[in-house]
């Protein structure tokens, strides 16, 4: 069985707009307070330019094409009645196509924001004209939307899986372990790492499952599958909580399918189920 889930942003066509190229009567565009997603007393994500008159607001940004439609995403200083900021985490579970779209224009929104001034000279960047780049006028130095490499992986031996809680975790899951890829290392590499700092355990039979975008702020997870080989689990307090080996039968509260921690867990299930 797979629990493969093909993300669902549907922004396929890749071609870049203007970030001014927007129409102000039809243009759908995705409004952010801090990090949050602003949504209509309706519910509804997408606003048009005219319900947001009179807002202070940051400069809009293109975000992509959606059905052929050019979508933009805007920051808010200010709020009226009529908008309900929302954290994107709510929509994770229930609508992960929302979920998925927002974060685009929230990392796109995030990166933009966080490089108006140029890292190398001090000088203030400017929006590049064809592509999503800040670029400095003064050095040429240049800005792509940063993303942040990250490992996730479930680690099995025979019939239990290892799961931990996570001190900074909003919800008392149980998870796999996860990290963050270091300067020079391959994902391969950072999982073994990550495996042996926080669980003092050797793994085998490493395999690559799946990735998932993670905004918070901009992660791209990478899924591996490995199996136990040795060491005596040693957690590390600060970053694992109650580890321990649990029974596939009998899995404490854990991620649901709609993030890639869920399909981990799911599938070394069903990988155990295969043998039986
Ligand atoms: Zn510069």
């Amino acid at each position: 069985m797979s629990y493969k889930l093909e993300s669902p942003h549907s922004f396929r066509e890749s071609q870049f707009e203007p970030h001014d190229s927007y129409d102000q009567n039809r243009s759908p565009i995705m409004a952010f307070y801090g990090n949050q997603l602003v949504i209509s007393q309706s519910g509804n994500f997408y606003h048009k330019f005219m319900d947001l008159d009179g807002l202070s607001t940051g400069e809009t940004l293109f975000v992509g094409k959606l059905d052929g439609q050019s979508c933009f995403a805007i920051e808010l200083f200010d709020l009226q009645e009529h908008l309900k900021p929302v954290p994107l985490r709510n929509y994770l579970n229930d609508d992960y196509e929302t979920f998925s779209r927002a974060s685009r224009g929230l990392q796109l929104i995030d990166w933009d924001r966080n490089h108006r001034f140029c890292g190398a000279c001090g000088a203030q960047t400017e929006r590049g004209k064809t592509e999503w780049v800040r670029f400095c006028p003064e050095c040429d130095h240049r800005v792509y939307p940063r993303l942040s490499p990250s490992v996730i992986m479930a680690i099995r031996k025979g019939d239990s899986i290892l799961l931990a809680q996570r001190p900074q975790a909003t919800s008392d899951y149980y998870t796999v372990l996860a990290g963050f890829v270091e300067p020079g290392e391959s994902a391969e590499h950072a999982v073994r790492r990550e495996v042996w700092e926080e669980a003092k355990l050797e793994i085998t039979n490493l395999r690559y499952f799946e990735s998932q975008p993670w905004p918070f702020p901009g992660q791209l997870l990478f899924g591996f599958l490995a199996d136990y080989q040795s060491g005596k689990l040693v957690p590390d307090e600060s970053e694992l909580l109650n580890a321990g080996w649990f029974d596939y039968r009998n899995l404490p509260e854990h991620p649901r399918m709609n993030t890639i921690a869920g399909r981990l867990i799911a599938q070394t299930v069903a990988e155990i189920e295969a043998e039986k």
